[in-house]
């Protein structure tokens, strides 16, 4: 019999991505086939990075780390929309702690009462429990050291977006 292949759609803002995103990604690569990194484009408080120049530093990553089976896009709209245009059998969403668990179930209970799609979750690695984009967005804008919670290239850019911010002075 000819095994399933089983793909998902990752929707988030990636505002940037983060070594948390990127541990449940490979977690998924390790257990199933393929996997879409869907950024949302609608606006989000406090955005740094366009919509493109996030899905450009994810690309970068898929292409550095080989990633096979792994893709990003941008998208409009409603995820459960996305996710049927792109035959995905799943919606993933990561989980970093117990205060994540309620939104989220909340969020998969709806897509899947509107669209009877299921969402897997996955725990992402203790080491990166506390990360968020939002406080990576915090922190570089301080200039605190990112190294660790982080891709290089991501970090790159975060330096030269708050260089350029910066008054001259
Ligand atoms: P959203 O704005 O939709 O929450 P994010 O880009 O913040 O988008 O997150 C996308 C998904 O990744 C969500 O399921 C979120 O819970 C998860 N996520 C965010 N940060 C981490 C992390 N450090 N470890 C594991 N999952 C994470």
């Amino acid at each position: 019999m000819a095994k399933k292949i089983v793909r998902a759609v990752f929707p988030g803002s990636f505002d940037p991505i983060t070594n948390g995103h990127l541990d449940v990604i490979q977690r998924w690569m390790k257990l199933f086939d393929e996997l879409i990194i869907a950024v949302g484009k609608s606006p989000i408080k406090n955005q740094l990075f366009a919509p493109e120049e996030r899905v450009e530093m994810i690309e970068e990553i898929i292409r550095q780390r080989k990633l096979r089976g792994v893709s990003v896009e941008s998208f409009d709209g409603l995820t459960v929309e996305y996710a049927a245009k792109r035959k995905a059998d799943v919606i993933l969403r990561g989980l970093r702690s117990l205060t994540d668990v309620q939104y989220e179930f909340q969020l998969a209970m709806t897509n899947r009462a509107v669209a009877g799609i299921e969402t897997i979750f996955i725990m992402t690695s203790e080491q990166y429990g506390f990360t968020s984009s939002t406080l990576i967005r915090e922190v570089a804008s301080l200039g605190g050291n990112l190294s660790n919670l982080i891709p290089p290239n991501v970090y790159k850019r975060l330096k030269e977006r708050f260089k350029e911010r910066q008054p001259q002075r």
